[in-house]
């Protein structure tokens, strides 16, 4: 079966001690874990979607200006992907398996082209690391489900601010969605 990691929002904003909406130390914690499996991944040319949320500073519509503090606004060093990933994004990004989004939601799927990268390429599986659990992960991971993709989350590459929901999230993945947490 053909898979695909779905590298989502493991930005400077979302990440680093100073980020504009942090996850704080439990999403420091995946870093070596995200970047040595997007490491395998490219190793083995399967398919990598970076998606990064974008925001831009004169956009007052944008439903989460209610909820959120700015971020990812683009052109900004919050939007940089976090630590070595970006290095390791800026070594890989020219190659064919390798592919960057403009998120402007939560799920991945809203408003971009990713399910038709996926379906060009007969990816069954899906691979999720990165932030937060129960809010981009969780809606990708439903919408993934909702399409019949299967899901795989990976345990110690997924956080969130919020623990109780990061556990709850953890869950659902499984009980409700029919994934696998690994
Ligand atoms: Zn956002």
């Amino acid at each position: 079966m053909k898979k695909a990691l779905l590298n989502i929002d493991y930005t400077v904003d979302f990440v680093a001690e100073d980020g504009a909406l942090t996850c704080g130390k439990p999403g420091q914690a995946l870093h070596d874990y995200i970047v040595e499996l997007t490491r395998k991944f490219n190793d083995d040319k399967d398919y990598i979607a970076m998606l990064i949320d974008v925001h831009y500073e004169d956009d007052v519509l944008h439903p989460e200006n209610k909820l959120f503090p700015p971020h990812n606004i683009a052109g900004t060093e919050g939007r940089k992907l976090y630590g070595e990933l970006e290095t390791l994004y800026q070594e890989i990004k020219m190659k064919d398996h390798v592919e960057y989004f403009d998120k402007t939601r939560y799920s991945a799927f809203t408003g971009t082209n990713l399910e038709l990268k996926l379906r060009e390429r007969d990816i069954e599986e899906l691979h999720i690391v990165g932030v937060c659990t129960d809010i981009c992960v969780l809606h990708t991971a439903v919408d993934a489900y909702n399409k019949g993709f299967k899901i795989v989350v990976h345990e110690d590459g997924v956080a969130s601010f919020n623990q109780a929901g990061h556990e709850w999230a953890l869950g659902h993945f499984v009980n409700t969605l029919g994934g696998k947490v690994i």
